[in-house]
């Protein structure tokens, strides 16, 4: 059969906690062509740990390209028209392995692990100067979330880590680099390298000269050559090794909560997303000035387009469970079979019945950063059954993402309109039409919620050397807009939101 003629094309890898997705777009329409999508295990070996295998991790990223290849020589598209790979991925998640041999020398840390929670206790009481020492370089609070605590602790714990960094064959990297250093070529001749948005988050970075930071690197004690290079998030990386896409550029690298904000097109100052995931981020453009939080949230590097363009940053409010609780309800209690399957039983009874379930799983972050909390389901009696508690987990998605909105609207002193949202959760209509009721402004949803992957491939096709993505609006003509408006008074609203906060309180100080 003829091959159907098309523009240039451009795919994207969307490296997330719970899934790898490989997808490809028009790049005339952001339109998607085609896309393949392998779920991630985690493996959980002691309470609090969250660990993943980095060479799954690598296999589901390549079966994900083949079997999108496969789908796209089967519609008759021709793969040769694919100009250019953008990669995201999950963030902080951090992987050191031989650059030797390409293995890794552990499994990843994932930024959900708790286990460095001593690690920041004793790092916490030897901090330098003032408390701000790492905030004010870095935007960031001290915290278990973040790489170089991980990093940390794989250098103390871990006798193969520790040989290879003597040996000087061990390298540093989050899933971007891992990734990217293997596509290239891995152990012949892979690219060691990292992009300002996944670096802001190691702990490691200075977010105002967007350089590895010496000072913070001799505090956390990390050696420096072991850390990967620091480029743009759009620019020629380096070609793909192996495959059916064969020296294709990758040319695009963000992390994924930075890839949304540019696939929504939030380019101006004040322009904001929510992302419903694993967790749950809210990342609003403060456009080229870094702006510092008065109430938990974080200052992140949101975007740098292009080696020679500006950098621009964001305050974020980060939710660590989101998605995560309703991957629970189904993996650790069983009462769903699938995560569409919570709409199903919450649709049922369309209330929690005054149940409140606070998912602090590993404690609590934006805005509290509260380590000593843990999950709890409360306000149960004996009518409560598990549709009340699927809806009360629903309920816990967007009173968090409230308590962020209400943080973001008090640092930047105009509130938001309307929500811009995506990610895997956002298909759930009985969540969008919740939050919209609890946030009390409209919740506005693009029909194609791969908002991820398309930022990552925005990036990638308007790199230098590929431009064949101009980042204008017209270039999103195949994206239409679904709007959620609040149903419920505000007064009811308020009410709900209350006892919400009364909750959170009871889940705090259980750890001591
Ligand atoms: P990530 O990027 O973190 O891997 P995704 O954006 O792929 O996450 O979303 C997956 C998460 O969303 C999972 O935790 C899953 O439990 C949850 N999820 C997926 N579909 C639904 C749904 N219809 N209702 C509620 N939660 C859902």
């Amino acid at each position: 059969a003829k091959k159907a003629v098309l523009g240039p094309l451009v795919g994207a890898v969307d490296q997330g906690t719970s899934s790898t997705r490989f997808l490809v777009f028009n790049s005339k329409t952001a339109e998607l062509l085609s896309h393949h999508q392998v779920e991630i295990k985690q493996e959980f070996p002691r309470e609090g740990w969250v660990e993943q295998d980095p060479k799954e991790i690598l296999q589901s990223v390549y079966e994900c390209i083949e079997k999108t290849c496969e789908k796209l020589g089967q519609l008759n598209i021709d793969i040769s028209n694919i100009k250019a790979i953008g990669v995201s991925n999950q963030r902080e998640t951090t992987v050191v392995w031989d650059k030797l041999t390409g293995e890794p020398l552990y499994n990843a840390v994932v930024w959900l692990d708790l286990r460095t929670q001593s690690t920041v206790e004793s790092l916490s009481k030897r901090i330098p100067g003032n408390n701000n020492f790492v905030k004010s370089k870095t935007g960031l609070p001290l915290s278990t979330y973040f790489s170089a605590v991980k990093l940390r602790w794989l250098l103390d714990n871990v006798r193969k880590v520790q040989k290879a960094v003597e040996e000087d064959r061990a390298l540093f990297g989050t899933i971007d680099s891992w990734l990217i250093w293997s596509l290239t070529g891995g152990a012949s001749g892979g690219v060691h390298c990292t992009d300002v948005t996944n670096a802001s988050r190691t702990m490691l970075f200075n977010i105002h000269s967007l350089e590895w930071d010496k000072e913070l690197c001799e505090f956390f004690e990390i050696p420096m050559k072991i850390l990967p290079n620091v480029r743009s998030s759009s620019e020629i990386y380096g070609l793909m090794k192996a495959g059916a896409l064969e020296g294709v550029p990758i040319s695009g690298c963000l992390g994924d909560q930075s890839a949304a904000l540019v696939g929504q097109m939030c380019f101006q100052d004040g322009q904001a997303k929510n992302t419903y995931g694993t967790g749950c981020f809210l990342l609003c453009n403060t456009g080229r000035k870094c702006v510092f939080s008065e109430h938990g949230l974080l200052t992140t590097v949101a975007y740098k387009l292009g080696r020679d363009k500006p950098v621009y940053y964001a305050l974020e409010g980060s939710v660590a469970i989101a998605g995560a609780v309703i991957r629970w309800l189904r993996d650790n209690l069983g009462i769903i079979k699938s995560s569409e399957e919570i709409e199903k039983l919450a649709k049922e009874v369309g209330t929690s019945y005054g149940c409140y379930f606070v998912p602090a799983f590993s404690g609590l972050y934006a805005p509290y950063w509260e380590p000593s909390a843990r999950g709890i389901i409360c306000g149960l009696t004996q009518f409560t059954n598990k549709c009340h508690i699927a809806f009360a987990a629903l309920e816990a998605v967007c009173f968090q993402t409230r308590e962020i909105l209400d943080a973001m609207n008090r640092d930047c002193g105009i509130p938001l309109s309307h929500l811009q949202v995506d990610g895997g959760m956002t298909n759930n209509k009985i969540l969008m039409q919740l939050q919209a009721d609890i946030l009390y402004i409209p919740v506005v949803k693009p029909s194609m919620p791969e908002t991820t992957a398309l930022g990552a491939a925005m990036a990638a096709g308007a790199a230098e050397g590929v431009g064949v993505w101009s980042l204008e609006p017209e270039d999103l003509s195949a994206v239409t807009m679904e709007r959620f408006e609040p149903q419920i008074n505000a007064e009811e609203s308020e009410i709900r939101y209350s006892t919400w906060k009364k909750a959170v309180m009871k889940s705090m100080g259980w750890v001591t």
